[in-house]
């Protein structure tokens, strides 16, 4: 499991997170919720290691995160315009982080691995195409297939489907949740739409400025808001 504790970051004079304190069960989904600028990508960042905390403590496991190098925390990630590399074809883009990964395989490996990857997110027969020939829900997809490809321990995801309709979020939404409960990995999910945090998470981390204002299931966040912003924010349908 991910521990933050009490974790801070303040950017010159801006305190972007002002003490969140959070447990990310192992195998659970948890998506971090609130308005633009609440500090949801600065946290996932930090969890990554792209950007270090300057109060309190992550840990995975029972280890200080900051005693981990980047490489070898086992994140994967996917980010809203996470371009993938638009001169390499699906196969090539997913296999490219088993090609840059301190353990080696040999082609037929990475092979077999990418076709895994490519049934695991219903993308067969789409190997050969270059990013721009396939759709954008596809192309989050093959950008999740990359994420997986290392094996990580820690999904981040940030805002993945943000820059898509409202029908393809819906079809993928679902199809995230089957790949999550398929593969059980531990993921991290940031978005500001409600609907979509209410569907998807197993618990769901309601932030505002920097700090959480509610944690709990879709449910109990629903039934029982602990205040006025919470109830604001996850009646506002936008
Ligand atoms: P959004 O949904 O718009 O991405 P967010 O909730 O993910 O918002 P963050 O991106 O974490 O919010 O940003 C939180 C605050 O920290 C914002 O006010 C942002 O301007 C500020 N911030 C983030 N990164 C930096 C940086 N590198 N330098 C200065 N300020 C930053």
């Amino acid at each position: 499991n991910i521990t933050l504790d009490n974790v801070v970051k303040t950017f010159d004079t801006f305190r972007a997170v002002r003490g969140v304190s959070l447990d990310i069960g192992s195998g659970e989904l948890v998506a971090l919720l609130g308005p633009s600028g609440s500090g949801k990508t600065t946290i996932l960042r930090m969890v990554a290691g792209l950007e270090y905390a300057d109060g309190g403590q992550i840990r995975f496991g029972a280890e200080d995160a900051t005693d981990i190098p980047v490489r070898e925390r086992g994140v994967g990630f996917v980010f809203q315009h996470y371009a993938l590399f638009p001169h390499m074809t699906v196969g090539e883009n997913i296999a490219f982080g088993m090609k840059v990964s301190k353990r080696k395989r040999s082609r037929q490996d990475i092979a077999a691995r990418v076709a895994d990857l490519l049934r695991l997110v219903r993308l067969e027969g789409l190997t050969e195409r270059y990013p721009a020939q396939i759709s954008g829900g596809q192309r989050q997809r093959v950008a999740l297939a990359r994420a997986l490809a290392v094996d990580p321990k820690v999904l981040l995801l940030d805002e993945p489907f943000g820059a898509l309709d409202a029908n393809v979020r819906r079809e993928l939404r679902r199809w995230l949740r089957e790949i999550h409960d398929e593969l059980g990995i531990t993921t991290l999910f940031v978005t500001h739409d409600q609907e979509e945090a209410l569907d998807l998470a197993d618990r769901v981390v309601i932030l505002k400025d920097g700090r959480i204002e509610q944690s709990g299931t879709p449910e109990e966040v629903c039934r029982a808001p602990l205040n006025a912003f919470v109830m604001r924010f996850l009646g506002d349908t936008n």
